[in-house]
C-alpha cells in the first residue's frame, strides 16, 4: 500500500514536470511600434503658405509615414524604417533632401546624411556627396559595409557606386525654387551668382512660377526616428544643408551625437536647424544623456536643450525623439516644424505650424 502511495506521487510528479517542460516558453515581452518624422523646422507660418503647398507637405509626410509604419507593422526593424522614411522624403522635392536639396554657393548640392541604430550602437554617416540618389542609403551601407562611420565628398559617391547605389546626373536634385532661393541670398551677400548647373531646365520666364512655393523655411532637413517591436530604437537625417553655403561646409545632420544619435540604452534623436549650434552643443547626444544618467523624461531633455540651452544663443531648430520605452517627443524653437507620428494601434498625427498639438 504504502509502495503504491509512493509511485502514484512519482508518477503524478513526472506528468506534472513534463508539463511544465512542454508549456511554451514566456514569450519575450512585445514592443509596440512608434515613429516620429520631421521634414525641417523654421520661420513656417500659416500666411507665408499656400494651401497646395501645405497640401504637398502634409501629403510628402503622410508618405513617409506610411513608408515607416508599414514596415515596422510588418515586424520589420527601426532602421529599416528609418531609411525607407527618409528615401522618401528624398525624393519630394518639397524638402531639402536629396531632390529638392538646397543649393551651395557654387551652385552644386552637395548632400549630408546619417543614420545610426540604437541595438549595436553603429553609425554611418556620408557629407558633401554629389551623385547619389539617396544618401540615406550610403549612410546605411558605410554602416553595415564598411569598416568606418563617415566618409565625405567624392569619396563617399564612389564607395556608393562600388556597393551599387543608384546614382544620378547633379542636376537631378534641381528645383527652381531652391535655385532661386541660392540667386537671393548669393545678392544678398554681395557674391556671384554661377551659371545653372548642366542639365537644369531653362529659367521659366513666368516669375510668379518660382514664387508659388515660397522657400522661406530655411532648415528644410529630413529626419526620422522609430522605435520597432523588438524594442530597437534608430535615427536617421538626410538634408542638403544650408543655402549658398561655402568651403564644403558641412552641417550637424552627418555628425554623430550632434544631428543624430541612436542608443537603446537611452533614447534616437534627429534634429533640424543652424548645424553649428546643434555640432557645438551635441544636442542628440545630450538629449540622450539627460534621459540616460538623469533619469529625465524624453521630453523635459528635448525641451532643456532646445528651449533652454539654444534659444538664449539663437540656435534656431528643433528635434524628434523616441525611446524603446514608447516615449516620443518633439521641440523646436522657431514658429513651425514639418513633423509626424504614429504609434502602433494609434492615430497619425502631422503637425505644421506651432499651434497644432
Ligand atoms: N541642420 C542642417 C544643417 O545645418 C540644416 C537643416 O536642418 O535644415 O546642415
Amino acid at each position: 500500500m504504502h509502495r503504491l502511495r509512493n509511485s502514484l506521487i512519482l508518477v503524478a510528479t513526472i506528468v506534472m514536470s513534463t508539463s511544465a517542460f512542454a508549456q511554451p516558453p514566456a514569450p519575450s515581452p512585445q514592443h509596440k511600434w512608434a515613429v516620429v518624422i520631421h521634414g525641417g523646422a523654421g520661420v513656417i507660418e500659416r500666411s507665408s503658405m499656400s494651401p497646395e503647398a501645405e497640401k504637398g507637405y502634409r501629403a510628402g509626410m503622410a508618405a513617409a509615414l506610411h513608408a515607416a509604419t508599414s514596415i515596422l507593422d510588418r515586424g520589420g526593424s527601426s532602421v529599416d524604417a528609418v531609411e525607407a522614411a527618409i528615401r522618401i522624403l528624398e525624393d519630394d522635392p518639397l524638402f531639402n533632401a536629396g531632390r529638392g536639396a538646397v543649393f551651395a554657393a557654387d551652385g552644386t548640392n552637395q548632400l549630408d546624411a546619417a543614420i545610426m541604430d540604437g541595438k549595436t550602437m553603429t553609425a554611418g554617416a556620408v557629407a558633401d556627396v554629389t551623385t547619389t540618389r539617396h544618401p540615406i542609403s550610403l549612410a546605411r551601407a558605410v554602416m553595415e559595409k564598411s569598416p568606418h562611420v563617415m566618409l565625405v565628398g567624392p569619396g563617399a559617391d564612389a564607395f556608393a557606386r562600388s556597393v551599387g547605389l543608384e546614382q544620378v546626373p547633379p542636376s537631378f536634385f534641381f528645383t527652381e525654387r531652391r535655385w532661386q532661393s541660392l540667386v537671393r541670398e548669393l545678392q544678398r551677400e554681395h557674391l556671384p551668382i554661377p551659371p545653372r548647373p548642366a542639365g537644369a531646365p531653362p529659367a521659366p520666364t513666368h516669375e510668379s512660377a518660382f514664387f508659388e512655393t515660397p522657400d522661406n523655411h530655411k532648415y528644410g532637413t529630413v529626419g526620422v526616428v522609430a522605435l520597432d517591436r523588438a524594442g530597437n530604437v534608430a535615427a536617421g537625417t538626410s538634408t542638403g544643408g544650408l543655402t549658398a553655403k561655402r568651403w564644403d561646409r558641412v552641417g550637424d545632420s552627418p555628425i554623430i551625437g550632434a544631428g543624430t544619435y541612436a542608443s537603446n540604452q537611452s533614447c534616437a534623436v534627429s534634429g533640424t536647424g543652424i548645424g553649428e549650434y546643434f555640432i557645438r552643443f551635441t544636442v542628440a547626444r545630450t538629449i540622450c544623456a539627460l534621459v540616460q544618467y538623469k533619469g529625465m523624461t524624453l521630453q523635459a531633455a528635448a525641451d532643456l536643450v532646445i528651449q533652454q540651452q539654444l534659444v538664449p544663443i539663437h540656435g534656431d531648430g528643433g528635434v524628434i525623439a523616441i525611446a524603446p520605452d514608447g516615449q516620443m517627443a518633439w521641440s523646436f524653437n522657431t514658429p513651425g516644424m514639418f513633423r509626424a507620428r504614429m504609434t502602433e494601434g494609434g492615430k497619425a498625427q502631422i503637425g505644421i505650424y506651432r499651434d497644432e498639438p
